[in-house]
C-alpha cells in the first residue's frame, strides 16, 4: 500500500509535500483533486490503480489553484487518462500558460518560479467552474470561490461525504488548522473571509493541501479561536 490515507469511505489522501485527493465519485469513475508536484504522475496513477481504477477510469481532474505543487503533474495526467480538467476562471490563464499566480514573496518566487519554468507544461482547462456551480459528480460537488492564498483559489465541497477541500486556504499542523504563511499569501483578509465562508457550511472534514485532513471537533475549536482572533472587518468576498 502506498502512503495513502482513507479520509472517508470514498475520499483518499495521497500525502507528501503536497496532498493529492482521490475521490471515488462512482464505481467506474475516479476524480482526482489537484495534480501534485512535477514528476508525481506515476505515483498518482499507481494510487488510483490501488483503488481499482486504471488510467482510463480517471475521468475528472479538479484543480483548486494554479500553483506549481498543485498542477505539477497535470499535463502528464491528462495525457495518460484523457480526463476533463476543471478549474476556476482566474486560475485558468495561469494553468494554460504554465505560470505561477502572483502571491509569493520574492524568496518563494525565486524557488518556485524556477521550478515551474523548468517543469510545468501548459495544460488546457476544459471546463471553467465557479462559485455556485455544482459539478454532476456523485451526489454533486459544490464549487466555492475562496480567495486568499491566491486570488483565484477555489474550494470544492462534497457535501454527501462531508468533506470540504480547501487546498491552501488553510494548512494543518499538529492536528490544528492554521492559515498558510504570509510569504505565500495573496491577501490575508481574504483568507479570513474565505475561512469563515467554508466553516459556516459546517463540513465534517477539512481537506487541506499540506498536512493531514482535520475533523469536526478541531474545526469547532478553530471556529471559536477564529471568532476571537481574526478581525471580521475583512472585506466581503462572497
Ligand atoms: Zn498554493
Amino acid at each position: 500500500m502506498s502512503d495513502m490515507i482513507q479520509v472517508t469511505p470514498r475520499v483518499y489522501q495521497l500525502g507528501g509535500i503536497v496532498n493529492v485527493y482521490l475521490l471515488k465519485t462512482s464505481e467506474d469513475e475516479l476524480t482526482i483533486l489537484d495534480a501534485g508536484l512535477p514528476g508525481s504522475g506515476r505515483r498518482i496513477l499507481n494510487a488510483a490503480q490501488e483503488l481499482g481504477y486504471g488510467p482510463q477510469a480517471v475521468r475528472h481532474l479538479l484543480i483548486t489553484h494554479a500553483d506549481t505543487d498543485h498542477v505539477g503533474s497535470l499535463a502528464g495526467l491528462v495525457k495518460a487518462t484523457g480526463a476533463t480538467v476543471y478549474a476556476g476562471p482566474i486560475s485558468k490563464p495561469y494553468i494554460e500558460a504554465a505560470k505561477t499566480p502572483p502571491h509569493l514573496s520574492m524568496i518563494a518566487r525565486m524557488t518556485t518560479g524556477a521550478l515551474s519554468r523548468l517543469a510545468i507544461r501548459p495544460t488546457q482547462v476544459d471546463q471553467v467552474v465557479d462559485e455556485g456551480d455544482t459539478l454532476p459528480l456523485a451526489e454533486g460537488i459544490e464549487v466555492l470561490r475562496t480567495p486568499g492564498h491566491t486570488e483565484g483559489s477555489l474550494s470544492f465541497y462534497w457535501r454527501a461525504e462531508g468533506v470540504m477541500f480547501v487546498a491552501d486556504l488553510l494548512t494543518t499542523r499538529s492536528g490544528r488548522l492554521e492559515p498558510m504563511p504570509a510569504m505565500v499569501t495573496w491577501d490575508a483578509h481574504a483568507v479570513a473571509a474565505s475561512t469563515h465562508k467554508v466553516l459556516s457550511m459546517q463540513p465534517e472534514i477539512i481537506a487541506v493541501g499540506h498536512g493531514p485532513a482535520v475533523a469536526t471537533k478541531t474545526i469547532k475549536e478553530y471556529i471559536s479561536q477564529l471568532q476571537t482572533s481574526v478581525p471580521l472587518t475583512a472585506r466581503p468576498v462572497y
